[in-house]
């Protein structure tokens, strides 16, 4: 078989010896379960994003949930969330009782879109839960005006900026995902921050199932290990340097990528992209219905692991009409491999990819 010898995956964890050796200082110590590390993490986390303070968790699914349970929100209550998104923040909804209203987003940027979002608000929407997608920030400054509870979901996008704000310093709750493959990995992972002092105290309540003067219904053991928070910290002083080679890795595709037709990341002014994601549209593939999984098939063939970003909208999922800007995504978007464990062989790979597609 003539196929190229090595894979480029689309994506892989980043871990070196800080990592490993963290790890087995946590092993050696006995202290496996919630403890010093966990607490280290949430206040190096709260200092990252200028939160009050964290409450680590088991991954970012269930930090939307005891986000969602903080405040209170359950049956009767509605939650407006975008279509073009992974299944947590819908489960999460599900999972409290609580109503979805699902909006389309904002083609552009992939982001929730504001005024569809206005347009759905009812007298029991409770809150907005805002993914920002592929590591460029949703438009804050407009849903801040809707005078709804926000939470960010920084799930793909740390360190970003919007109008001078880091991301999840602007909602009443910010919830992160610390999953293998996210921009700061523990294994599995999560946390909510807030500036809140009182809501962080909710969750940490809705986390600490025992030992409580009276027994808690919506608790729940959702505790993330020393040996998983051990991780994460050292990922965290990383952040820097990973941020500085996405962004390097993303102005070379956009180098190889100019000219030939493909709608390019946009960063609206006023925002950063951290490049979670480096995914580009293909506006021809506008009338095929297979056309990106044709693009996927060649790329593989050449050796390079490219995505669809988001698997199924969720108002595909739910049956539900008038979703445009998400069923364009969905039929043109394409997520090309920019992780900070890409060697340079795996980048010269990708180049030459995106060379024989596109020149
Ligand atoms: C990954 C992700 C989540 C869920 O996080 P898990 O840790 O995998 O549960 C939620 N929202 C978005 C936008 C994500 O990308």
């Amino acid at each position: 078989m003539t196929t190229v010898a090595t894979m480029v995956s689309h994506s892989r964890p980043f871990i070196e010896t800080d990592e490993i050796q963290a790890a087995i200082e946590v092993l050696r110590s006995r202290q496996l379960a919630q403890g010093g590390m966990v607490e280290q993490f949430e206040r190096g986390m709260a200092a990252y994003l200028g939160s009050a303070g964290g409450v680590a968790v088991s991954s970012g699914t269930a930090a939307l949930e005891v986000a969602l349970r903080a405040l209170g929100i359950g049956p009767g209550d509605e939650v407006v969330l975008p279509s073009y998104v992974c299944a947590a923040p819908w489960l999460a909804i599900q999972r409290v009782g609580a109503m979805h209203r699902v909006v389309d987003i904002d083609l552009e940027t992939f982001a929730i879109d504001p005024t569809a979002t206005r347009q759905a608000l009812t007298s029991k929407t409770k809150a907005i839960i805002i993914p920002h997608m592929f590591g460029l920030p949703a438009d804050l400054t407009a849903l801040e005006r809707l005078g709804v509870p926000l939470i960010e979901d920084c799930a793909q996008t740390l360190g970003a900026m919007e109008q001078g704000r880091v991301v999840g310093s602007v909602g009443l709750l910010t919830i992160c995902s610390f999953y293998a493959t996210k921009l700061l990995c523990a294994g599995e992972g999560g946390m909510v921050l807030s500036r809140d002092e009182s809501v962080l105290e909710r969750v940490r309540m809705l986390r600490e199932y025992d030992e409580a003067p009276s027994l808690r219904p919506g608790a729940t053991n959702v505790k993330m290990t020393d040996l998983q928070a051990a991780i994460g910290l050292v990922q965290l002083n990383r952040m820097a340097c990973f941020l500085e080679r996405r962004n390097w890795l993303a102005d070379e595709y956009r180098v190889t990528l100019d000219g030939t037709g493909l709608v390019q990341p946009i960063v609206p002014a006023g925002r950063t992209h951290v490049y979670y994601r480096f995914v580009v549209r293909m506006p021809d593939l506008h009338n095929q219905v297979n056309g990106v999984s044709s693009v996927i098939a060649r790329f593989e063939g050449r050796g390079v692991q490219c995505r669809k970003p988001v698997f199924r909208s969720l108002h595909r999922y739910l049956d539900l009409d008038g979703f445009p800007a998400s069923e364009e995504a969905e039929r043109t978007a394409l997520s090309i491999p920019l992780f900070p464990s890409l060697t340079d062989e795996d980048v010269a790979q990708v180049h030459v990819a995106l060379r024989s597609e596109w020149s």
